[in-house]
């Protein structure tokens, strides 16, 4: 079975993600969005809450299934079967990273690939970050995340979000 892995913060899922996961899910038999448990990051969700909401969007696309895991992402495509680790690539800021971190993947993992897929154009400009930010101003982000992601952001923020 080819079996990809999708690797991430998710803090929280984006449109941007998903469409990301349910392209890949059309080139392998099974995608399994691994949610990082401890990025070198400020988090507004907790791990369990991520990998909730990545659930209830997720409802009806039967080959894309969700795992948190803590370590090098290789480790974690290794212990699912997975041989592939996709991500996904915005115009400009991006690929520098990508290719850094593709690199030091290849050294510790040879045999496990990475494929890139473009992020859609409605998504360019589309990140978690940005989205908080946004969210906690009171923008309607209502366009940018699933439903489940637009009503956790709403309590999280006390409902300033249309
Ligand atoms: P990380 O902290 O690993 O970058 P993110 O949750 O920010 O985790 O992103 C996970 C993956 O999704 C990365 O490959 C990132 O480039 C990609 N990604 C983030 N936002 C978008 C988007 N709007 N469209 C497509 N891919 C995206």
């Amino acid at each position: 079975m080819t079996v990809a892995v999708y690797p991430g913060t998710f803090d929280p899922l984006t449109n941007g993600h998903l469409d990301i996961a349910k392209r890949a899910s059309k080139l392998f038999e099974k995608i399994i969005i691994g949610v990082y448990e401890t990025p070198a990051k400020n988090l507004l969700f907790t791990t369990e809450k991520r990998v909730d909401l990545i659930k209830q969007s997720i409802a009806g696309s039967p080959k894309i299934e969700v795992e948190s895991f803590s370590g090098l992402v290789v480790n974690f495509a290794k212990e699912v079967g997975a041989q592939t680790i996709v991500r996904g690539l915005r115009a400009g800021s991006d690929f520098e990273e990508e290719f850094e971190m593709a690199l030091m993947n290849k050294k510790l993992s040879p045999d496990c690939e990475l494929v890139c897929l473009m992020a859609d154009l409605r998504y360019q400009f589309l990140s978690s970050s940005l989205l908080k930010e946004v969210a906690n101003l009171g923008g309607n982000i209502n366009d940018l995340v699933p439903k489940p992601v637009a009503v956790a952001l709403k309590k999280k923020f006390n409902s300033a979000v249309k």
